[in-house]
């Protein structure tokens, strides 16, 4: 069973084509690295792998399903841009209240588990209003964890982080690849994510311009797969 399916997924901004018949395969345990230029289209396509947003043409499957039913978003985790953490409550507020809107069992077990995790323990109670941007992206990363999901969708999950937290994050996502999970993150920051990535979907201006494994030679030099495929 795949993870994800991406069917030849196209979108349209008015008559811009900011997708443009984006079609790839994530077969489970892979971590793939979703990379390419500022306005390439990583933010849109990671939004309507998500669900939050449609495709106009083409569909895409998540663990072989066609619409997001329930079970199937509990099995999804995701970070990104807009992703709702509320200014108003606490950090462990936030937590207990995603982990009682996912249903788990033990929510106060689980949002003390992954406050500790992230490093928010000191802060719990603090009001995420007064949260700096790295503490803030700290509590999405346990958000996104929270619920223990079996797919990981992350929108630059580097950003704003320091390099602790860095390191912390890309031990998690060892941990969940290591237990079975799945991992798709777009990112700029090519040597933390290729230090992780199995696989690599590159996508210049809206179109695929190369999928497959990671290979030693993108490690050693990360600006290779930028000069071999960039001017797909
Ligand atoms: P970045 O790394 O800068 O976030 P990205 O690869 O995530 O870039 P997207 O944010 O997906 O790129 O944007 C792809 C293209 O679609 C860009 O040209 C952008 O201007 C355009 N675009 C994105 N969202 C909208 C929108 N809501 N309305 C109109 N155009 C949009």
């Amino acid at each position: 069973m795949r993870a994800l399916a991406v069917e030849g997924v196209w979108k349209f901004y008015g008559d811009y084509p900011a997708l443009r018949e984006i079609r790839f395969d994530v077969e489970p345990g892979q971590c793939v690295a979703l990379l390419g230029r500022n306005g390439a289209g990583k933010t849109t396509l990671l939004r309507i792998l998500a669900g939050l947003a449609r495709p106009s043409k083409g569909a895409v499957k998540v663990f072989e399903k066609d619409s997001l039913d329930r079970a199937t978003r509990g099995q999804i985790g995701i970070l990104g841009h807009g992703i709702a953490i509320y200014d108003e409550l606490s950090a462990y507020e936030n937590l207990r209240l995603f982990a009682g809107l996912y249903g788990i069992e033990q929510p106060d077990k689980w949002a003390m588990h992954w406050l500790e995790r992230t490093g928010l323990e000191r802060v719990k109670d603090g009001l995420v209003r007064e949260f700096s941007r790295g503490m803030r992206q700290r509590l999405a990363v346990a958000r996104a964890f929270l619920h223990n999901p079996k797919l990981l969708m992350l929108d630059e999950p580097f950003t704003s982080l320091d390099d602790r937290a860095i390191a912390l994050l890309q031990g998690l996502l060892r941990e969940s690849l290591a237990a079975g999970g799945t991992v798709i993150m777009s990112t700029h920051q090519l040597r933390e994510a290729l230090e992780l990535a199995t696989n690599v979907v590159l996508i210049n201006r809206g179109k695929l311009a190369h999928t497959g494994a990671r290979t030693q030679e993108m490690l050693d030099d990360p600006g290779y797969l930028y000069r071999t495929y960039g001017e797909a």
